[in-house]
């Protein structure tokens, strides 16, 4: 049996506060040791991820912003992939729409909401805002497909979102910004295709394990055969209901160490959602 995990990062693999996860390293080398394919879930670009699979030590496939792209090292496992093009050293599935477009719209509404997107703010601001460093504000702003904002009057956002449906784009929440982005894409249709695409290659039984914090990693949680939640720092659980739900019992990386750890131990006892 072949098992697959999804993963988001702020707030799950990676603390929400100083994006550490160190208390994660024993999980993530058990991961690697069983060659397990570890697929970053996450709204952050590709150019952060980048640097974060490289500090991991690891080289696999990223769906990114927000399930917009889905990016497979060129050559990785011999997968045959379809409907795909070539980007630098990646074969890549893009699923959202262009990020021209989606500032093209920010921008035509920026006046009447108040909202400033990360287009709009220089690697400085972005980095007083997150916490990041500078170098990793400058890589959070090379984006392809969505555009993470804040607004003055967050009431407004309802008004917002309808507009944004009117042009062929949605507002999702993840845990510090909404994010704007083409509406065809989500977590959760990325995670469809790029499970297809393992179950096609290895013609075998794959159980899918995904992990998560926040109302944008629903839809990811909802497809995965394991679902597992991890607590907010201060808002706790994420309010939801799904079949065979883990929650995880800390946050951050120490919660999905453990979380990992106990999936991992009854490995031989994992079985797929209805089976
Ligand atoms: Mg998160």
């Amino acid at each position: 049996m072949q098992v697959i995990i999804f993963t988001d990062l702020d707030g799950s693999l990676l603390n929400h506060e100083d994006y550490s996860f160190a208390e994660a390293t024993p999980s993530l080398d058990r991961i690697k040791q069983f060659g397990i394919p570890l697929i970053i879930t996450t709204s952050k670009t590709r150019r952060e991820v980048e640097l974060l699979q490289w500090e991991m030590g690891i080289r696999e496939p990223v769906i990114v912003e927000n399930g917009g792209g889905i990016f497979f090292p060129r050559g990785y496992r011999n997968l045959l992939i379809e409907n795909k093009e070539q980007k630098d050293d990646y074969t890549v599935i893009a699923i959202g729409t262009t990020y021209s477009r989606v500032r093209d719209f920010l921008e035509k509404i920026s006046v009447q909401f108040d909202i400033k997107g990360f287009g709009d703010m220089a690697p400085a601001e972005i980095a007083e805002l997150t916490g990041l460093s500078i170098e990793r504000a400058a890589l959070a702003k090379e984006r392809e497909f969505t555009e993470p904002f804040i607004m003055e009057r967050p009431d407004d956002i309802g008004l917002l979102s309808d507009l944004a449906a009117g042009e062929g784009l949605k507002v999702t929440r993840g845990g510090r910004f909404h994010h704007l982005m083409g509406k065809e894409q989500d977590k959760g249709v990325a995670i469809r295709i790029v499970r297809d695409i393992f179950r096609i290659n290895f013609g075998e039984e794959l159980t899918t394990i995904g992990l998560g914090d926040s109302e944008n990693d629903l839809a990811m949680l909802e497809q995965v055969d394991i679902p597992v939640l991890i607590p907010r720092s201060v808002k706790g659980y994420l309010d939801i209901r799904l079949p065979g739900l883990v929650r995880a019992r800390e946050p951050g990386c120490r919660g999905w160490n453990e979380a990992v750890e106990r999936l991992l131990n009854e490995y031989g006892k994992v079985t797929a959602k209805g089976s």
